[in-house]
């Protein structure tokens, strides 16, 4: 069985276009209040999980919410898209405020397959056109990670999903105030 080790505590943004499976995959994997939702934000405001009229309230609620999570600090799990580098700036600069490491965790998923579980999802629709703008921006943003800082990126292909079994690394606080150490703590641990 394929095991992602993950700091504890973090902030964990996952990345992947609509109908990808991260409500799902963060459902399996945390517990609920571990779980930042951007869908969810929206529904504390509007009722409405697919309103995106209140989108700046929503985000304004989810930011509000990681940075008390942060200061504790909890591990925090982002389950909104992520594609666009606008969502994921903010992010990243609550973690490095609170000095926790980030971890951009990308569900490797197919735009066909995101289209076809969007079609089959029960209570939701996207149209197609946003899943295809947003699978665009998704590979765009695959190919500038490397620079925005995170202290691990982890790219969890397809066919991995469904087995993967998540493992929590404590980090100590002397680790968590650099990410240099953090990710020297993981690689010792990994050999
Ligand atoms: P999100 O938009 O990325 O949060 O995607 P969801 O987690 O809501 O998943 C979209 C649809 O795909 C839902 O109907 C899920 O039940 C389904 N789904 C999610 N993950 C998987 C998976 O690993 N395998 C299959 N077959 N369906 C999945
Ligand atoms: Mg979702």
């Amino acid at each position: 069985m394929p095991i992602l080790s993950l700091p504890t505590p973090a902030l964990i943004l996952l990345i992947a276009p609509s109908g990808a499976g991260k409500s799902t995959f963060a459902a399996r994997h945390f517990s609920p209040t571990e779980i930042i939702s951007s869908d969810r934000c929206r529904a504390f405001i509007s009722d409405d999980e697919n309103n995106q009229q209140v989108t700046q309230a929503a985000f304004g609620l989810l930011h509000h919410w990681t940075r008390l999570r942060l200061a504790q600090p909890r591990l925090t799990v982002i389950d909104a898209t992520n594609v666009q580098y606008s969502a994921r700036q903010p992010l990243l600069r609550l973690a490095r405020a609170a000095q926790v490491p980030a971890v951009a965790l990308v569900l490797d998923v197919s735009l066909a397959t995101c289209l076809s579980r969007n079609r089959q999802r029960p209570q939701r629709f996207v149209a197609e056109e946003i899943i295809r703008q947003q699978y665009h921006e998704f590979t765009s943003a695959l190919l500038h990670l490397s620079r925005e800082g995170y202290a691990q990126i982890r790219r969890l292909k397809e066919d991995t999903l469904d087995s993967i079994q998540i493992l929590r690394e404590q980090i100590t606080r002397e680790q968590i105030t650099d990410e240099q150490a953090v990710r020297e703590a993981l690689e010792t641990r990994k050999n």
